[in-house]
């Protein structure tokens, strides 16, 4: 090699390092902005499309329903939605999410069972023009290590639990992240406040709701009056308010 090529090969090198070693070395995740919140709805109750929703769209915030076909959804059309109401929520810009066929506990399915009622919505939302599900809360509460394989192998990107805490996409695996705010009829604005306070430093605010109202489960009722002042409190705070599936730039890497 002659003098005169060996600087041209180092500028090529170099060129070339530059060129992947970035890409490579810079993570691709975003840490989550303070006051970054997501509100979840469960229970695929008729008050998500009548009254939530609408009200949603007025300040601009985003939100996952995660629907069921359990309780009285198949017979009562008065208080549940129906999946016209579903896709016109899909088609506003909100997510739609799963809850399984029957609202049972994954923790006493088998995983063939719980694989059969996840996919059973899947089918649902694909006959009425709504995307394959990708997120998930588990009903009741109640999770598995089973469930969690199953939902991993059908793509799914985040799962709700129970719990009263914030979600550390550093720490907590997304297929049981943990609500910060269970909305429950006797729930204060003081611990909704509390709740979102939480949302810092890189933690997110998970928050579960119900029917606003909710006449058939009224131990999980949250009252509209209530639910208003609710979003005062997070327009007043600033904060992001999403669907759980625009998480997914906030994950580290592995957990992608
Ligand atoms: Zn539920």
């Amino acid at each position: 090699m002659d003098s005169m090529r060996l600087p041209t090969l180092c500028l090529s090198l170099l060129f070339a390092f530059a060129g992947v070693l970035p890409a490579a070395e810079t993570p691709a995740v975003s840490k989550a902005p303070d006051g970054l919140v997501v509100l979840t709805f469960d229970d695929s109750v008729a008050s998500h499309a009548t009254f939530v929703a609408p009200l949603l769209k007025q300040h601009g915030f985003g939100a996952t329903f995660y629907i069921t076909e359990g309780f009285e959804f198949l017979q009562d059309k008065e208080h549940y939605l129906t999946w016209e109401q579903i896709k016109a929520m899909h088609d506003a810009g909100f997510e739609v999410g799963n809850h399984t066929r029957a609202h049972k506990g994954v923790n006493s399915q088998k995983p063939a069972e719980i694989a059969a009622d996840l996919e059973h919505i899947e089918k649902r939302c694909v006959e009425h023009g709504i995307p394959v599900p990708t997120t998930f809360s588990y009903p009741g509460y109640a999770t598995s290590p089973a469930a969690t394989v199953v939902l991993r192998e059908r793509g799914y990107r985040f799962a709700r639990a129970g719990g009263a805490r914030v979600f550390d996409p550093a720490k907590d695996d997304p297929l049981t992240l943990p609500q910060a705010f269970d909305s429950k009829p006797d729930s204060t604005l003081e611990q909704f406040k509390a709740a979102i306070a939480q949302a810092r430093d890189g933690k997110i605010a998970v928050l579960t709701f119900h029917g606003v109202p909710d006449i058939r489960h009224p131990w999980v009722n949250t009252d509209p009056g209530k639910f208003e002042a609710y979003l005062a409190v997070l327009k007043a705070a600033g904060c992001k308010v999403i669907a759980m599936r625009d998480l997914a730039p906030y994950l580290p890497p592995a957990k992608k």
